[in-house]
């Protein structure tokens, strides 16, 4: 893929770039492993001054931010307005709460023969962080502020979609006050990712995208015996019983389905729906899904902007047209918008079946699939019958519904009448292929860190 900012509305290409030589990788991989040499050595609220000050300049940046992503990935102003939000309280939260999760941590000095013993989480280096372009600057600051925050060093090899919302992070920290050349942004392509990753001064990767890429990184990773986390993909399942409400639950449904133009690995993309309420779910889903407004993403009134690239919109048109080939119903939308731009309707398919692609992959775009179950058992089978395991829905007021829904599905993150959504004070990630490795908390910070037994007799 070219590194280039194509601006999906109207399939323009505003500006190219050229992938780093090879000189220039090498030079930056240098400057990352001095910067390291000197950054380890700075205090925990050093660091958070700095992260404090990147929030201050993001903030003040908010504009300018917001349009560059809608201008690169199609995601609504608003959308991308509150990524900016999202980020600005990232840093803010690793800023005030990061100098704690990294004091030594004591532990009982008497019962291993000591005077005194604790765990000390230190950095580990220069961390490689590949990102995608869906939420181009939330991905990387989940990464960022936490690791920077511990004391390692970044490399962003971001999509090759999203160069200029790339460029703009390095530039955040640097204006931020950080040290040079402690996060720095690698204009490189795919390919090249491996020759970073194997540098032995590169010592850990993280990676936000598809299950392909996470099995490439973590392939090459494991031959050199790095530390990855990987967030993968999702195929969420979001379950509806009886006793839920339903307007809710259809009105948080078609926002989960739908945000960031349906590209979100969280996102509901399967609504299990009891049959005794089916009928009716499906109507009110089915009304708000058709009264999104679509249109170009920097109208205020847009709902629904395009699909971030042309093989996006491809693959979506594909799995509709497979499961529809094989079967299935569409209740709304179905196609493509008829107009320049990679715009897709908001679709709803009910009668999916496991021979239909869209049964277990995922479908990166506003396309719902709904399955009817005549009880909770087969809610959940057809949920866990997915390599997938992310992010997982229950609308239920039931109690013991919800225990059994928490015991038995299968993912990294259970939210009960509500959606699947990211926040630094809860742990984000996922199990099965949606990867391994936590993000945000505690959990994020130490996933990069040597957590140092220390033993003093
Ligand atoms: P990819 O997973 O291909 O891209 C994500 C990042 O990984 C990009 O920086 C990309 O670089 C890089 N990358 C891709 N392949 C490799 C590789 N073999 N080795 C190292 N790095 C690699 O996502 P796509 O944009 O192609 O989307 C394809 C599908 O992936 C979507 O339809 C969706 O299903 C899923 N996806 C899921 C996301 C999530 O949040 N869970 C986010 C994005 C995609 P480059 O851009 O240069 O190719």
């Amino acid at each position: 893929m070219a590194i280039a900012t194509i601006n999906p509305a109207t399939g323009e290409t505003l500006k190219t770039f050229e992938p780093l030589s090879e000189e220039a990788i090498e030079e930056r991989i240098a400057r990352a492993a001095r910067a390291f040499a000197g950054y380890r050595l700075t205090t925990a609220e050093q660091r958070a001054g700095w992260l404090s000050s990147a929030a201050d300049v993001l903030e003040a940046d908010t504009p300018q931010v917001a349009e560059l992503m809608t201008t690169e990935m199609g995601k609504t102003l608003a959308a991308a307005r509150a990524e900016v939000g999202k980020c600005v309280k990232g840093l803010r939260y690793y800023a005030e709460h990061g100098p704690g999760m990294l004091q030594p941590q004591p532990r009982d000095a008497a019962a291993v023969g000591a005077q005194e013993a604790y765990v000390v989480h230190q950095p580990l280096g220069p961390v490689l962080a590949v990102m995608p372009w869906n939420f181009p600057l939330w991905q990387t600051m989940r990464f960022a502020a936490p690791a920077l925050m511990a004391g390692n060093v970044g490399l962003l090899k971001h999509a090759s979609n999203v160069p200029q919302t790339a460029l703009y992070v390095e530039e955040l920290f640097s204006k931020a006050g950080f040290p040079a050349d402690v996060f720095q942004t690698l204009l490189i392509g795919a390919s090249t990712v491996e020759r970073v990753l194997r540098d032995r001064r590169v010592v850990a990767a993280t990676l936000t995208g598809s299950a392909a890429a996470g099995r490439s990184v973590a392939a090459v990773a494991g031959d050199e015996i790095k530390k990855t986390v990987l967030e993968l993909g999702g195929s969420d399942p979001f379950i509806v019983m009886p006793s839920a409400d339903l307007a809710r639950a259809a009105e948080v449904g078609v926002t989960s389905r739908c945000q960031n133009n349906g590209q979100s690995c969280i996102a509901a993309k399967r609504f299990l729906v009891h049959a005794d309420i089916a009928e009716e779910f499906t109507r009110l889903f089915a009304d708000k899904l058709a009264a999104l407004t679509i249109g170009d993403p920097t109208a205020e009134d847009t709902q629904i902007g395009p699909l971030a690239t042309e093989s996006g919109l491809h693959d979506v048109e594909r799995y509709v047209q497979d499961a529809v080939e094989k079967g299935a119903t569409v209740v709304v939308g179905g196609k493509r918008v008829d107009r320049p731009g990679w715009f897709y309707e908001p679709t709803l398919v009910t009668g999916v079946t496991p021979e239909m692609a869209m049964y277990s992959e995922e479908v990166f775009g506003p396309v719902a699939a709904l399955f009817t179950v005549p009880d909770l058992d087969e809610a959940l089978r057809i949920a866990n019958d997915h390599d997938y395991g992310l992010g997982s829905n229950l609308w239920s007021e039931d109690q013991g519904e919800r225990l059994r829904f928490i015991r038995d599905i299968q993912s990294g993150m259970s939210f009960i009448n509500g959606m699947t959504t990211s926040y630094p004070e809860l742990p984000f990630g996922g199990i099965k292929q949606s990867g391994y490795g936590r993000e945000l908390t505690e959990l994020g910070m130490y996933e990069f860190t040597n957590a140092k037994t220390v033993w003093i007799g």
